[in-house]
């Protein structure tokens, strides 16, 4: 579980957190839709350490990601995250890239690398892929590639971060469809999507940022059919 209470986190002067609050259990799929600036990012990076926090707590099955004495390469290894653009090795191919982090940190023998490699490649529709570089990938081929090098750690939770945002309309229903089959065989994820479809077919919780915190949260049907907020039913209008 992902247990993220009263987190407030600044840049400078700037409060970009004000006091998040937010329980994800296991084989939950939450998606974070809200405005450009509201706070989703820098959320998804304090999940996992990436930036500090000022004040709350965040913890990953009961372990506190922000205190001094965690081990955060240990704890990050049960954390998968995909970004919008993922700058594989240009010189490595498909296969080679995946089996990477496998072997560096986890310290498999090439032989089992390549084996987690082929078998998570396969998994996102890769396998046909395996021997090519990065470059001669689609951009939905890339951001199945980068989902799939996250798999290979065998990850207990996957976060994605607009992991369609610079993807070529026609190719972004591949990826979505990916993240689907992931959330229904049973991971945990923390999505931030403006990919409303998405939010509202495979979401078991939305929640909306607003201005730093989270101005409202529920199933799908709740947010999307009947918001009790005002501001969120003007961010869904605005979104479609
Ligand atoms: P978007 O939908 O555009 O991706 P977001 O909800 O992900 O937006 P964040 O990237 O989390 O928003 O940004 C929240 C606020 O924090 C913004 O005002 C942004 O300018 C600021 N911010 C983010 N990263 C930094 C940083 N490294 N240094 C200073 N300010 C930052
Ligand atoms: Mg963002």
């Amino acid at each position: 579980m992902i247990e993220i209470t009263n987190v407030r986190k600044s840049f400078g002067d700037l409060e970009v957190l004000k006091g998040i609050n937010l329980k994800v259990n296991k084989g939950e799929e939450v998606s974070m839709i809200g405005g450009s600036g509201s706070g989703k990012s820098t959320m998804l990076m304090c999940v996992n350490g990436l930036e500090h926090i000022q004040s709350g707590s965040i913890r990953i099955d009961g372990i506190e990601v922000h205190d001094k004495s965690t081990d955060l390469n240990k704890l990050r290894r049960k954390i998968g995250i995909v970004f919008q653009q993922w700058n594989a090795f240009p010189h490595l191919t498909v296969l080679e890239n995946v089996m990477l982090a496998p072997r560096k940190v986890l310290g498999k023998s090439k032989k089992e690398a390549e084996a987690i490699a082929v078998e998570q490649l396969k998994h996102v529709g890769l396998g046909e892929k395996l021997t090519v570089f990065p470059s001669r990938l689609s951009g939905g081929q890339q951001q199945r590639m980068a989902i799939a090098r996250a798999l290979a750690m065998s990850p207990e939770y996957m976060l994605f971060d607009e992991v369609t945002s610079a993807l070529d309309p026609q190719l972004v229903g591949e990826v979505l469809d990916t993240m689907r089959m992931l959330s229904k065989e049973g991971m945990t994820m923390i999505v931030v999507t403006h990919e409303m479809r998405f939010a509202r077919e495979v979401s078991d919780r939305v929640a909306f940022f607003r201005e730093g915190l989270i101005h409202e949260i529920g199933s799908p049907e709740q947010i999307f059919e009947h918001p009790e907020k005002r501001e969120t039913a003007a961010f869904l209008k605005s979104a479609n």
